[in-house]
Protein backbone atom coordinates (compact mmCIF):
# COMPACT_ATOMS: atom_id res chain seq x y z
CA UNK A 1 0.00 0.00 0.00
CA UNK A 2 1.67 3.11 -1.13
CA UNK A 3 0.85 6.48 1.38
CA UNK A 4 1.31 9.89 1.29
CA UNK A 5 1.28 13.16 2.63
CA UNK A 6 0.99 16.28 1.24
CA UNK A 7 1.19 19.05 3.71
CA UNK A 8 0.98 23.12 3.71
CA UNK A 9 -0.89 25.98 4.77
CA UNK A 10 -4.04 25.68 2.86
CA UNK A 11 -5.12 28.98 3.95
CA UNK A 12 -7.21 28.68 2.43
CA UNK A 13 -7.72 25.60 -0.21
CA UNK A 14 -7.30 26.72 -3.98
CA UNK A 15 -8.25 25.14 -7.32
CA UNK A 16 -4.40 24.87 -7.60
CA UNK A 17 -4.52 22.95 -4.11
CA UNK A 18 -7.16 20.96 -5.69
CA UNK A 19 -5.57 20.07 -8.83
CA UNK A 20 -2.43 18.12 -7.16
CA UNK A 21 -5.02 16.30 -4.45
CA UNK A 22 -6.58 15.01 -7.23
CA UNK A 23 -3.93 13.71 -9.12
CA UNK A 24 -1.94 13.03 -6.46
CA UNK A 25 -5.28 10.61 -4.98
CA UNK A 26 -4.87 9.22 -8.50
CA UNK A 27 -1.45 7.88 -8.17
CA UNK A 28 -1.44 6.76 -4.08
CA UNK A 29 -3.46 3.97 -2.34
CA UNK A 30 -4.09 7.10 0.02
CA UNK A 31 -3.20 10.41 0.71
CA UNK A 32 -3.05 12.23 3.73
CA UNK A 33 -3.48 16.29 2.75
CA UNK A 34 -2.41 17.54 5.96
CA UNK A 35 -3.08 21.27 6.99
CA UNK A 36 0.64 22.13 9.28
CA UNK A 37 0.30 24.39 12.44
CA UNK A 38 2.37 26.98 12.01
CA UNK A 39 2.81 29.58 15.12
CA UNK A 40 5.10 31.56 13.08
CA UNK A 41 2.70 32.24 10.49
CA UNK A 42 -0.08 34.71 10.14
CA UNK A 43 -3.03 33.04 8.88
CA UNK A 44 -6.79 34.07 8.10
CA UNK A 45 -8.26 31.12 9.01
CA UNK A 46 -8.21 28.63 12.00
CA UNK A 47 -6.48 25.13 11.33
CA UNK A 48 -9.64 23.72 12.08
CA UNK A 49 -11.79 25.85 9.50
CA UNK A 50 -9.00 24.84 6.84
CA UNK A 51 -9.28 21.49 7.33
CA UNK A 52 -13.29 21.91 7.25
CA UNK A 53 -12.84 23.49 3.77
CA UNK A 54 -10.50 20.74 2.08
CA UNK A 55 -12.71 18.36 3.63
CA UNK A 56 -15.66 19.57 1.81
CA UNK A 57 -13.64 20.04 -1.55
CA UNK A 58 -12.27 16.71 -0.94
CA UNK A 59 -15.35 14.51 -0.03
CA UNK A 60 -15.55 13.14 -3.61
CA UNK A 61 -12.31 11.17 -3.33
CA UNK A 62 -12.37 8.06 -1.29
CA UNK A 63 -8.59 8.03 -0.95
CA UNK A 64 -8.26 11.13 0.47
CA UNK A 65 -8.29 12.11 4.47
CA UNK A 66 -7.71 15.95 5.78
CA UNK A 67 -6.34 16.40 9.03
CA UNK A 68 -3.93 18.88 10.68
CA UNK A 69 -0.57 18.35 12.82
CA UNK A 70 2.03 19.77 14.60
CA UNK A 71 5.73 19.75 13.53
CA UNK A 72 8.10 18.06 11.61
CA UNK A 73 6.34 17.14 8.19
CA UNK A 74 8.51 13.79 8.15
CA UNK A 75 7.70 12.70 11.68
CA UNK A 76 3.77 13.17 10.79
CA UNK A 77 4.96 11.06 6.95
CA UNK A 78 6.60 8.90 9.54
CA UNK A 79 3.13 8.73 11.75
CA UNK A 80 0.86 7.70 8.80
CA UNK A 81 3.76 5.34 7.52
CA UNK A 82 3.61 7.40 4.11
CA UNK A 83 6.77 6.79 1.68
CA UNK A 84 6.10 9.92 -0.07
CA UNK A 85 5.72 13.68 0.52
CA UNK A 86 4.14 15.66 -2.45
CA UNK A 87 4.65 19.45 -3.15
CA UNK A 88 3.38 21.41 -5.79
CA UNK A 89 5.58 23.74 -8.14
CA UNK A 90 4.06 26.42 -9.59
CA UNK A 91 7.29 28.70 -10.68
CA UNK A 92 10.79 28.93 -10.53
CA UNK A 93 10.73 30.98 -7.50
CA UNK A 94 9.44 28.12 -5.74
CA UNK A 95 12.27 25.93 -6.45
CA UNK A 96 14.66 27.17 -3.51
CA UNK A 97 12.61 26.95 -0.57
CA UNK A 98 11.32 23.38 -1.70
CA UNK A 99 14.96 22.40 -2.35
CA UNK A 100 15.98 23.11 1.30
CA UNK A 101 13.08 21.78 2.74
CA UNK A 102 13.09 18.49 0.79
CA UNK A 103 16.90 18.52 1.06
CA UNK A 104 16.57 18.83 5.21
CA UNK A 105 13.45 16.33 5.42
CA UNK A 106 15.70 14.06 3.36
CA UNK A 107 18.37 14.21 5.75
CA UNK A 108 16.19 13.88 9.09
CA UNK A 109 14.25 11.03 7.36
CA UNK A 110 16.33 9.28 4.11
CA UNK A 111 13.38 6.34 3.82
CA UNK A 112 10.72 9.14 3.04
CA UNK A 113 10.75 10.76 -0.65
CA UNK A 114 9.60 14.24 -1.61
CA UNK A 115 8.05 14.10 -5.30
CA UNK A 116 7.17 17.64 -6.55
CA UNK A 117 3.96 17.76 -9.11
CA UNK A 118 3.78 20.21 -11.69
CA UNK A 119 0.92 23.08 -11.63
CA UNK A 120 -1.31 22.66 -14.04
CA UNK A 121 -1.22 25.85 -16.62
CA UNK A 122 -4.55 27.36 -15.19
CA UNK A 123 -3.64 27.19 -11.57
CA UNK A 124 0.32 28.53 -11.99
CA UNK A 125 -0.48 31.89 -10.50
CA UNK A 126 -2.21 31.13 -7.66
CA UNK A 127 -1.82 31.06 -4.58
CA UNK A 128 -3.26 31.63 -1.29
CA UNK A 129 -2.04 35.13 -0.56
CA UNK A 130 -2.71 36.67 -3.55
CA UNK A 131 -6.22 35.12 -3.53
CA UNK A 132 -6.88 36.39 -0.26
CA UNK A 133 -5.29 39.58 -1.47
CA UNK A 134 -8.02 39.89 -4.12
CA UNK A 135 -10.99 39.00 -2.04
CA UNK A 136 -10.16 41.45 0.19
CA UNK A 137 -10.73 44.62 -2.50
CA UNK A 138 -13.70 42.79 -3.70
CA UNK A 139 -12.86 41.48 -6.73
CA UNK A 140 -14.34 38.20 -7.67
CA UNK A 141 -12.11 35.17 -6.97
CA UNK A 142 -14.73 32.19 -8.30
CA UNK A 143 -12.28 30.93 -10.57
CA UNK A 144 -9.58 29.83 -8.51
CA UNK A 145 -11.43 28.48 -5.19
CA UNK A 146 -14.36 26.36 -4.49
CA UNK A 147 -18.07 28.14 -4.09
CA UNK A 148 -17.52 27.71 -0.40
CA UNK A 149 -14.22 28.58 0.15
CA UNK A 150 -15.28 32.13 -1.59
CA UNK A 151 -18.09 32.44 0.55
CA UNK A 152 -16.08 32.10 3.69
CA UNK A 153 -13.40 34.68 2.16
CA UNK A 154 -16.28 37.42 1.93
CA UNK A 155 -17.39 36.75 5.13
CA UNK A 156 -14.14 37.20 6.67
CA UNK A 157 -12.57 39.69 4.47
CA UNK A 158 -16.11 41.73 4.07
CA UNK A 159 -14.26 42.85 0.86
CA UNK A 160 -14.77 46.69 0.66
CA UNK A 161 -15.32 48.37 -2.99
CA UNK A 162 -12.48 50.55 -4.50
CA UNK A 163 -12.87 54.40 -4.52
CA UNK A 164 -10.36 56.83 -6.28
CA UNK A 165 -9.36 59.98 -4.21
P1 LIG B 1 3.04 26.27 2.34
O1 LIG B 1 2.88 27.40 3.30
O2 LIG B 1 3.52 25.01 3.00
O3 LIG B 1 3.79 26.57 1.08
P2 LIG B 1 0.61 26.29 0.78
O4 LIG B 1 -0.75 26.00 1.28
O5 LIG B 1 0.88 27.67 0.26
O6 LIG B 1 1.56 25.89 1.97
O7 LIG B 1 1.01 25.27 -0.36
C1 LIG B 1 1.06 23.90 -0.13
C2 LIG B 1 1.70 23.23 -1.32
O8 LIG B 1 0.87 23.39 -2.46
C3 LIG B 1 3.06 23.80 -1.70
O9 LIG B 1 3.88 22.75 -2.15
C4 LIG B 1 2.74 24.72 -2.85
O10 LIG B 1 3.83 24.88 -3.73
C5 LIG B 1 1.60 23.97 -3.51
N1 LIG B 1 0.73 24.86 -4.28
C6 LIG B 1 0.11 25.98 -3.87
N2 LIG B 1 -0.61 26.55 -4.86
C7 LIG B 1 -0.43 25.76 -5.95
C8 LIG B 1 -0.87 25.81 -7.32
N3 LIG B 1 -1.62 26.81 -7.77
N4 LIG B 1 -0.47 24.83 -8.15
C9 LIG B 1 0.35 23.84 -7.69
N5 LIG B 1 0.81 23.74 -6.44
C10 LIG B 1 0.43 24.67 -5.57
Amino acid sequence: MKVAVYPGSFDPVTYGHLDIIQRAAGLFDRLYVAVLRNPAKQALFPVEERVEMLRLVTSHLENVSCESFDGLVVRYAQERQASVIIRGLRAVSDFEAEFKMASMNRSLAPEVETIFMMTNAPYSFVSSSIIKEVASFGGSVGKWVPREVEERLARRLGGGGGQAR
